[in-house]
């Protein structure tokens, strides 16, 4: 798989750091509460795993899949639900944790099923965050990882065509990868 990469852009201990730097901001956050903790299959399963560990709060955790890309580089926009919670939100302080939020539609999909839902408080921690790739004045992530450049990147989460998800770090594919 390194093969594939052009150029590491977080390393496995840089993103380690980040995780624990975010984990202590969202203890101190959620210290009096029990958040539950929305996980955004499939590419934030390693943030979230990596993520909860350093957060030192009673917390309930679940899952939702959604899909706005269809296996391209480019995001669709339109946002499918594919998979949806166990759990019922109304009443819940919800912590959405994605690997990377780009146009934001997936975001504000998520954010407006579960406002009708009841939810108390919405927040949103991602590992990276891709402003140019929205208008200014569009949905922010609460609590950002890395600021990134806008580029197709994959590892640690995120895919190309389902692959590099189990990568320990970010990077960006070489561009023959998907020229082939
Ligand atoms: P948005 O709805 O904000 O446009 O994007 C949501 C999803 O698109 C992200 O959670 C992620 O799964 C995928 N995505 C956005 N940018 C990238 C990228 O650079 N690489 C990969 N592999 N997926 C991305
Ligand atoms: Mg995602
Ligand atoms: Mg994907």
């Amino acid at each position: 798989m390194d093969n594939d990469i052009q150029r590491v852009l977080y390393s496995e201990a840089k993103i380690q750091e980040t995780c624990k730097r975010l984990g202590s901001q969202l203890t101190n956050v959620y210290r009096s509460k029990r958040p539950l903790v929305v996980c955004v299959l499939k590419g934030a399963v390693p943030f979230t795993a990596d993520l909860i560990k350093r957060m030192d709060v009673y917390m309930d955790l679940d899952f939702i899949d959604v899909s706005s890309y269809h296996g391209g580089t480019k995001s669709s926009g339109t946002v499918k639900l594919l998979k949806d919670l166990d759990t019922s939100v109304a009443g819940r302080d919800v912590l959405f944790v994605d690997d990377i939020v780009d146009t934001g539609k997936t975001l504000v999909y998520l954010q407006r099923l579960l406002r009708n839902r009841g939810a108390a408080s919405m927040k949103v921690c991602t590992l990276m965050d891709k402003p140019e790739a929205r208008p200014s004045d569009g949905v922010k992530a609460d609590y950002v990882g890395f600021q990134v450049p806008n580029e197709f990147l994959v590892g640690y989460g995120l895919d190309y065509q389902g692959k590099y998800r189990n990568l320990p770090y970010v990077g960006i594919l070489k561009p023959d990868i998907y020229q082939a």
